[in-house]
Parts: structure tokens; sequence; C-alpha cells
């Protein structure tokens, strides 16, 4: 069990830090992990390098794609242990655990279904010459994830970087790797070549900087904060790495008056505080218009107090503890912020359990756009409600901060909501409903919630470079120079 980081094929013991990880919901601990050293971060880039250089991965797509839907098949045969793990590394209800791990799985068969269509473009030219376009790997990818969906997140790089010939270097998050470990057990049981997938774990300090830092490494994909995006792409800069960034957002959901109002508040608490609301895509506003505002906070409210708070375990629970007492603490200061700021607190904020990082999920109202718990991603179970009159103030509300991952709107309306849509700076957009990724459509942000794309056929492009190549069947004379 404390062979924990998996290198050119091979699990073995990490001789860096060693972490005790804290079950969220209980507060104990939960196992020792043995992170990488600096040194054993470079070994599995090297390993990841050798690998994409001397044997045929890049070339062969059958092998990829069958390797992938190994692994898919794997998966769901350990689906159970999967989300188990899961659940206990980051408190998130078993229920949702179960979902990530078969949306991985699902992930997993699209990439490897999606591969084998992929064709290189012909082109006849002007001077009788044919280009042929080609869509080759990077070489080496580094792929950085966070602690909220350690599994799905990492699957919706390491699919699509597989798939295009490359090979990997995963770091998950140091509070999470629990599900990444089990992976790569499953991966060394698939026979995936040796060296082509390989996973570290550690913090961004040690063993995420040696990544970004490496030029042995051509493609980062990050999921993360926006400010370590920024330190990230600052240093990818250097050595003009191909970057994609997947960061922070503090997305609207903009409920018009002609909805039906019990049906929009499910979704509000589900775009709010679904998995503790630590998604990057939590609908944190709440934008209703003025003339149901009253009705609809009443019911909001009223129904977000009667969420099942507690053991991620039981099978009832809807919403599990936070990640961490830090977190917690962060999550609670906003809470102070509001307050201090003059926003109304109507419901939540409160620690409840007898152990585990437990908060009642958040509500203000009584906000401005300038306060900071309007403006800043707290990614917890925290949400504002703002008002607007008009399609236009809500367009302006919406569009009203830094970030532009995603947005909600709900109305029977659909050509008003379509509409709205087009004015809202955002890479996605749910019109009534909310949070479903679909695996074949692009996923990410506009303005500071990153760059690129992932999932779909853009997900697939992300990790691969156009390479042309011109071919004259015959050198014809130049006759250009005077000789
Ligand atoms: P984080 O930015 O602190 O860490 C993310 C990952 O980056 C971790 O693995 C961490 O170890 C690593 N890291 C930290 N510093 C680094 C450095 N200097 N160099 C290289 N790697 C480094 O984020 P977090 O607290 O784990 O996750 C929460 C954030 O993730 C939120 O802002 C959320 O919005 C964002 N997120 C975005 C998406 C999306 O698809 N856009 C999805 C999920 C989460």
């Amino acid at each position: 069990m404390d062979k924990q980081l998996f290198i050119n094929g091979k699990m073995i013991k990490g001789e860096g830090n060693a972490r005790i990880l804290i079950n969220p919901a209980t507060g104990q601990e939960l196992v020792t992990i043995y992170e990488a050293t600096v040194e054993q971060v470079e070994m599995a880039i090297q390993a990841a390098k050798t690998a994409f250089s001397e044997t045929d991965w890049k070339q062969d797509k059958e092998e990829r794609a069958a390797l992938l839907m190994k692994l898919a098949g794997k998966l769901e045969e350990n689906l159970e242990e999967l989300a188990k793990l899961e659940t206990e590394n980051t408190g998130k209800p078993i229920r949702e655990s179960r979902l990530d791990i078969e949306d991985s799985a699902g992930c997993l068969k699209y990439y490897a279904d999606l591969l084998r269509d992929q064709f290189s473009e012909m082109m006849e030219q002007w001077d009788g010459s044919a280009s042929i376009v080609k869509n080759v790997p990077f070489g080496v990818t580094g792929l950085i994830v966070p602690w909220n969906f350690p599994l799905l997140l990492g699957i919706w790089k390491i699919a699509p970087a597989l798939a295009a010939g490359n090979t990997v270097v995963f770091k998950p998050s140091e509070l999470t790797p629990l599900s990444s470990i089990k992976l790569a057990e499953l991966m060394g049981e698939c026979g995936f070549p040796e060296g082509v997938f390989n996973l570290v774990l550690g913090d961004g300090k040690t063993a995420g900087e040696t990544i970004t830092a490496s030029e042995d490494v051509q493609k980062i994909s990050f999921t993360g904060g926006t400010d370590t995006g920024r330190l990230i792409n600052e240093q990818c800069a250097r050595s003009f790495k191909n970057v994609s960034l997947e960061l922070g957002g503090k997305s609207p959901l903009i409920i018009f008056d002609d909805t039906d109002i019990d049906k929009a508040v499910e979704w509000a608490i589900f775009g709010a505080f679904f998995n503790q609301g630590e998604v990057c895509v939590a609908s944190s506003r709440i934008l209703v218009q003025e003339d149901i505002y009253s009705d609809f906070t009443e019911k909001l409210t009223e129904k977000t107090k009667k969420i099942k708070l507690g053991d991620p375990f039981s099978e009832e629970t809807e919403m599990g503890p936070v990640i961490s007492m830090d977190h917690l603490r962060k999550i609670e200061s906003y809470v102070e912020k509001g307050k201090a700021e003059g926003a109304k607190l109507l419901t939540g904020g409160e620690r409840t359990g007898k152990q585990g990082y437990y908060l009642t999920p958040v509500i203000f109202t009584d906000v401005t756009p300038d306060m900071e718990i309007v403006q800043e991603e707290i990614f917890g179970p925290f949400c504002v409600i703002q008002t607007f009159s008009s399609e236009e103030e809500a367009v302006e509300i919406a569009n009203g901060t830094k970030y532009g991952l995603a947005a909600g709107i709900l109305s029977k309306d659909v050509e008003r909501a379509e509409r709205v849509a087009d004015q809202i700076d955002s890479g996605i957009i749910w019109i009534n409903s909310y949070h479903t990724p679909f695996v074949n459509a692009p996923w990410g942000g506009f303005k500071q919630s990153g760059t690129g794309r992932e999932l779909g056929p853009h997900g697939l492009a992300a990790y691969s470079q156009p390479k042309h190549l011109n071919t004259n069947a015959v050198m014809g004379e130049l006759g250009w120079y005077k000789f």
C-alpha cells in the first residue's frame, strides 16, 4: 500500500514528503501518502519522454483505442471501490462518486471511438504539389488537477492526451490522490506500455513546478484556481509550452419571471450546492427577476434548509462536508465578509455535526455588484441572490465579473433565453437545466476562467498539433536565380 507512485510501468514508493490524509467527514486520519521527490518527478518525465520517442505508441492508434476501452472496462469493474475511495477522500456523497466513475469510463470510451475517426487533411495545391495536414501529438504532457472531482477531471485530460498519442505525467491534488493511485494500478493491469502513463504525487511547489518547469514537457493541461493558473501560464511561457487552463468561475443562473418557480428552486439549489458547491461551474450567483424575487427567495431558503447534510456514505445524503478545515475556515471568512459588507444572510454558515467539516449551505441577499462575496470565487456551499428587472440588466449583471465559465437561464420563453445566451460571455450555457457535462461538447471558460477547451473533439484537438507536409512527386526546375 505504500507503493503509490507509478513510474515507467511500476508502482513505487515516494521518497519525498510523507503526508497524512484526513477524512473530511470525520476529521480523522485516513492514510499516509509518500509523495515524490523532485528526482522522482524527473524520472517520471524521462520515462514519458522515452516511451514517446522509443515505442510506437504515437503511431499505433488501434493499440491506443483498445487500451482506453480496456481501462474503461476496469473502471466499471471497480466502480464501487473507486467510488468509495473518492467519497472517503473528498467527502462527496457516494451517489455522486458513482456518477463520477461512470462518467470517467464514458469519457475513455468516447475518446477511444473518436481517435479512430481522426483523419489527415489532404489538399491539392495551386503549383501541382500535394499538402497533407496530420494532427500529431506533442510528446510528454503534464496533467495537473484539483481535488473536487479527482478522478473525473483527471480522466478528462488523460483520455484525450493518450488518445492523441502523447505520453503522460499526471499529478492529482495533494489532498485527493487515492482514486489516482487505484487508477495507476488498473493501468498497470491493462498493460499500457511502460512510461506511457506516469503518476506522481505531491504539492504544487515540488511536483507541480517540476512538471511545469521541465523543458522535456511539451504541453501542460491544468485545472484549478485562477491565481495558480496565472502562475503556471507565466512559467510555461518561458519554454513556450502549449497550455490549456480550466480555471475558476462565479457563474450566474438567470431566472426569468415566466418560469415555474418550484422547479426553478430545485435547479438553483442543484446549481449552487451540488458537490457542496465545490464545482468550478457552480451557480454561485442567482439572478432573479424582481417580481418573483420574494416568492422565489422564500422557497429557496425553505428548501435549502431541508438539504440532507451528513455522512457521505449514507445513500440518503445530499451534501457532504467540505474538503478540509482550511477550506471550511476560508468559506466562513466569506460569511463574515458578507455580513461586514452589509449583505443579508438568509440562511447557513453554521458548522454542524459532531465531527468533520460540515457547513450549512449559505445564501446571501441584499448584495451590491462590487462586494467581494459577489465577485470572488468561494468554491463552497455559498451563493448570493441578485435581482434584475429587464433582459438587458440580467446580461449586464451576468457579465459583471472577471470570470466567464458557465451560466444558466431558466425561462419558458426559449427564444428569449437563447437571445440572452448569445450576449453572455461564458464558455458553457445551460437553458432550463444546469451542470450536466456532455462528453461530446466543449467545456471551458471565457475571460479569466481559462484558455482552451476540454471534452468533445476540441478536447482531443487540445492534445495534438498540426503538421503540414507539402510534397512534389518530382522536383521541378526553380529558375529563381540568374546563375
Ligand atoms: P489549486 O489551483 O490550488 O490546485 C490545483 C492543482 O494545481 C493541484 O494539483 C495543485 O497541487 C497544483 N498546483 C498548485 N500550485 C502549483 C504550481 N505552482 N505549479 C504547478 N501546479 C500547482 O486549486 P484547488 O484548490 O485544488 O481547486 C479549486 C480550484 O479549481 C477552483 O478555483 C475551481 O474553480 C478550479 N476548478 C476549475 C475547473 C474547470 O473546469 N474550469 C474544474 C474544477 C475546479
